[in-house]
């Protein structure tokens, strides 16, 4: 498995994305575009308001 490693965390630019995406998560209803960069790649999760939160609270302890 890949090395992953957070990039940023933004939110959503447009009301389309946040209607067709779900947290993969918990499945509430997606706010955030969490980035993350591998070996040679971008790595885009969605995740609502809650888990984009603890990911960033994770990777400051690292
Ligand atoms: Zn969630």
């Amino acid at each position: 498995m890949l090395e992953k490693r957070l990039k940023s965390i933004e939110p959503f630019t447009s009301n389309i994305e946040k209607n067709s995406r779900f947290c993969i998560g918990c499945g509430e209803p997606a706010t955030k575009l969490v980035k993350y960069s591998t070996e040679g790649a971008i790595i885009i999760e969605k995740y609502c308001e809650k888990c984009a939160k603890a990911i960033e609270d994770s990777s400051v302890n690292q």
